[in-house]
């Protein structure tokens, strides 16, 4: 889906904003000092038209400096998303920090809508007729607090989002898209070097305008494949503090744009916990994943004896997930890695015709029976697969099924039809 980048100066109401535009759910904390989020984007809808929100808004705004690390904020935002929401204080004004801001949407040529917040009553709607003087077009007054005018500030973003690269490769049956994604240091941007080559075509990103390269087409096995945001990859995001933080807003914009991530790890390392909240996110964005072990060269027998306890207590959660060794630095093992992502995609678009599932469900059933729960036995009547990548289920029940019994139910669909290298969503439609 398109991605829409939020940037504002702290206390602007940008996460009230965030939550009103998506709606709820998800509780977007508050902007405070020194907080780093792990979830850094959001699913919307609006009109029936689905977008991600990307809230850029989890950095220390008590750090020096605050007009130069705004624009930073604002580079980030500009790099990944497809239009930005600039959110200024009606109240208040421009200030010098907004005025940085400014200069770097200008220059990006990204769609811009620019929300005048805190535009409570008729009388602060004037004032933020003077925000015209930006030069990014309309102010759109909103008062994020009471819903004032967020209709028709949905109306503008809907309107800024271009269709995303998203929807028309897919029509196009374009080149897949990869996100290669893992901690600093593992071998990422050694894995791209080795991939591309000398196949190395760089792809503006959709508008076209950015200043920076975005992604990399790459043929490999005579296919051409897509790496989302390798500019991530190659140039180091230059923020002294806030670093982690935008380097897990990259991260997550990445997989958010990609189909499939490749999760590099570096094989001669503990595997770590920011491999695990990586892992996370890709399981959240329902995205395929392939785990590449880097630096093979660099495991022993002993190491390989701990990285397989390792695995096994780290990585149940995805053992599902393909795993392959390689070494980047000589490429050994890298022609592994395209029939790993074959597989991944292939598992992520299964589908289940309804008569298959549903006989599989009935044996299934019968075979181990949902336990009895006070009285009553919960039971799955009928199933369906609506959609695919990932393969999500629908169960319509008598009852509530537990949620062992779900992992149950998962495991069984997943011996029957494979789903490698995917998550596998299963809900429940209970009946009474
Ligand atoms: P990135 O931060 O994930 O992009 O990592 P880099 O590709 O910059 O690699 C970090 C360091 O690890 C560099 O010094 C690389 O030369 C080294 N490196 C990358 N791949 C391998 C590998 O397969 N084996 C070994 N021994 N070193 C590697």
């Amino acid at each position: 889906t398109p991605v829409l980048a939020v940037v504002g100066r702290p206390n602007v109401g940008k996460s009230t904003l965030v939550n009103r535009i998506i709606g709820r759910r998800e509780a977007v904390v508050e902007d405070r000092p020194g907080v780093t989020r792990d979830r850094v984007s959001y699913d919307a809808t609006w009109n029936g038209r689905a977008f991600t929100v990307v809230d850029t808004g989890g950095w220390d705004p008590d750090a020096r400096g605050l007009a130069e690390r705004i624009s930073a904020q604002a580079e980030v935002a500009v790099s990944v998303a497809d239009a930005v929401l600039f959110v200024v204080d009606a109240g208040v004004g421009i200030t010098d920090a907004d005025a940085a801001v400014v200069k770097v949407l200008r220059r990006s040529g990204k769609p811009v809508v620019l929300a005048a917040n805190k535009v409570d009553d008729a009388r602060t709607e004037a004032e933020a007729a003077g925000l015209w003087n930006l030069g990014l077009g309309e102010p759109q007054p909103v008062s994020a607090l009471h819903g004032r005018g967020s209709g028709d500030l949905l109306d503008a973003v809907l309107r800024a989002l271009p269709a995303t690269p998203q929807e028309s490769f897919e029509e196009l049956g374009g080149p897949r898209r990869v996100a290669i994604v893992g901690r600093p240091n593992v071998g990422k941007s050694s894995l791209l070097n080795k991939l591309v080559g000398s196949d190395r075509v760089v792809v503006d990103d959709a508008a076209g305008t950015t200043v920076d390269p975005i992604d990399e087409l790459v043929v490999l096995r005579e296919r051409e494949w897509r790496f989302i945001d390798t500019a991530g990859i190659r140039r180091r995001v230059r923020e002294a503090s806030g670093q982690e933080y935008y380097a897990s807003l990259r991260t997550a914009t990445a997989i958010e744009r990609a189909e499939v991530a490749v999760l590099v790890v570096d094989g001669s390392q503990p595997i770590s916990e920011q491999d695990q909240r990586i892992i996370a996110t890709v399981q959240e964005a329902g995205r395929a994943l392939v785990i590449a072990f880097n630096k093979w060269d660099l495991v022993d027998e002993e190491r390989r004896y701990y990285l397989d306890r390792e695995i096994e207590r780290d990585l149940v959660r995805v053992q599902w997930a393909p795993r392959i060794n390689l070494t980047a630095r000589t490429g050994w093992h890298i022609d592994r890695l395209v029939p790993a992502l074959d597989a991944a995609l292939g598992g992520w678009e299964t589908r289940v015709g309804t008569g298959a599932l549903n006989s599989f469900l009935g044996r299934l059933v019968a075979e181990h029976p949902h336990p009895v729960r006070g009285g009553k036995q919960p039971k799955i009547l009928f199933g369906t697969q609506p959609s695919t990548s990932p393969p999500t289920f629908v169960l319509f029940t008598s009852g509530k099924l537990e949620a062992s019994y779900l992992r149950f139910v998962e495991r069984r669909l997943r011996e029957e039809y494979g789903f490698v290298g995917t998550p596998v969503l299963i809900q429940q439609k209970p009946r009474e």
